[in-house]
């Protein structure tokens, strides 16, 4: 085999739910797609971290692309920055934040009545972006939109620090918090510093800025979290030899993905819930794998479903990933070449509404792998498939060793 599709839906494993009769989601769904890959391939559980661990999609996602988040994940922001087009430098220090509407000292709404691009976001960045600070010196400030209510700001100088706690008081009805430094020492306080002084005078900004003008929730105030700062990475053709690709539209995906220098595919009609085009990204995923060793496609849709604690809508949606994303991929894709693996970078157990730290089913089909008696592909039939249970850190390993890309070790 010379190339590999990777097809991770996100948050899809779960436990077992008893109006489904005690089947979790993806036993209780018709995949006879995905139980054609786990009866032509090899299948086992994996922990993306380490067993317990609850993964964020961030972290996980960096394993399973085979770099150490314990070495190289700072934060969230980061990712979201890169999503967003920022060309981040090491030592930038970078915030994921939400417009939101203050009232009286007091946040009201974190989203600030759900505003979007429509409502003139990008216009409110542009009034903060390049904003001069005093209380700190040299310190560029960067200010770019996101998706709807989500904003990325970035601060770019010398001797600047992740370790510090944001504004966002996560909850309404309080006073925003103020930023502080998660640790003591010379640049967290100069980032909480330059951060205070940003959000007291976006405030001002903000509060008579034309695009608030008739809101009954004026997006006033901005709220920030996740500070992530930017290191030395190398990309992942300098650690493989050979280029990647990602199909994906969530802005966090798309985000590590530059971070890594991988090529972003964003397919027409592609994203990031449930209305997605699966036969598009499938077509776009086949097209890829023509000029791409590894090409890597995230649906996202599963984790809303499960964040939400929509079992019925998982499994139907689940059902929808088989007919017509593995359905298309099926038909054309040729096992000889290309190694096909279906995972997810966690579960998401509709009971909790949130990550868990139970393994995630894995199934890796292509040909010459050692077949297995597995017939079904979910978290409890791939307990007896010939993978066993790996962690997320040795998928990579394993896909370079089917592809024929992998080094010897030793003589
Ligand atoms: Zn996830
Ligand atoms: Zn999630």
């Amino acid at each position: 085999m010379k190339n590999c599709l990777f097809v991770l839906c996100d948050g899809m494993g779960d436990r077992p739910i008893f109006e489904l009769g005690n089947k979790t989601p993806l036993q209780f769904a018709k995949t006879p797609n995905m139980d054609k890959l786990s009866q032509w391939g090899e299948d086992g559980l994996m922990d993306t971290i380490a067993p317990g661990i609850r993964p964020g999609s961030d972290t996980s996602h960096l394993a399973l692309f085979g770099y150490d988040p314990h070495e190289y994940y700072t934060g969230r922001g980061w990712f979201e920055a890169a999503g967003v087009g920022v060309q981040l430098q090491p030592g930038d220090v970078a915030f994921r934040g939400n417009w939101a509407t203050l009232d009286n000292g007091n946040i009201v709404d974190r989203r600030a009545g759900r505003i979007t691009e429509k409502d003139g976001t990008a216009d409110l960045a542009k009034a903060l972006n390049g904003m001069k600070l005093e209380s700190v010196d040299g310190v560029e400030v960067i200010v770019q939109p996101s998706t709807e209510h989500r904003l990325v700001v970035v601060f770019r100088g010398e001797s600047l620090s992740d370790d510090v706690e944001g504004t966002d008081p996560k909850v309404t009805g309080r006073p925003a918090q103020k930023a502080r430094p998660r640790i003591e020492d010379e640049p967290s306080r100069r980032t909480a510093a330059a951060l205070n002084e940003f959000t007291e005078k976006a405030l001002g900004i903000l509060s008579t800025h034309p695009v608030n003008a008739n809101r009954d929730l004026p997006a006033n105030y901005v709220i920030t979290r996740g500070a992530g700062s930017v290191r030395e990475i190398p990309s992942f053709e300098e650690k493989y030899g050979f280029r990647g690709a990602i199909v994906a539209k969530e802005g966090m995906i798309v985000g590590i993905g530059r971070v890594l220098g991988m090529d972003i595919i964003v397919p027409e009609g592609a994203t990031a819930n449930v209305h997605t085009d699966l036969v598009s990204m499938a077509h776009a995923a086949l097209d890829a794998l023509k000029k791409y060793d590894y090409v890597f496609v995230h649906i996202k849709a599963t984790d809303i479903l499960s964040h939400d604690g929509d079992y019925v809508g998982k499994a139907r949606f689940l059902e929808k990933i088989d007919k017509d994303f593995l359905g298309t991929v099926l038909e054309k894709v040729d096992l000889h070449e290309t190694l096909v693996v279906l995972t997810a970078d966690h579960s998401t157990p509709c009971e909790l509404m949130e990550h868990s730290g139970d393994p995630v089913p894995l199934v890796v089909t292509g040909a010459g792998v050692r077949l297995d008696d597995v017939r079904h592909f979910d978290e409890i039939s791939a307990m007896k498939g010939y993978l066993f249970r790996i962690k997320g850190s040795d998928l990579m390993p394993i896909i370079l060793n089917y592809i024929n890309k992998a080094e010897k070790y030793g003589a």
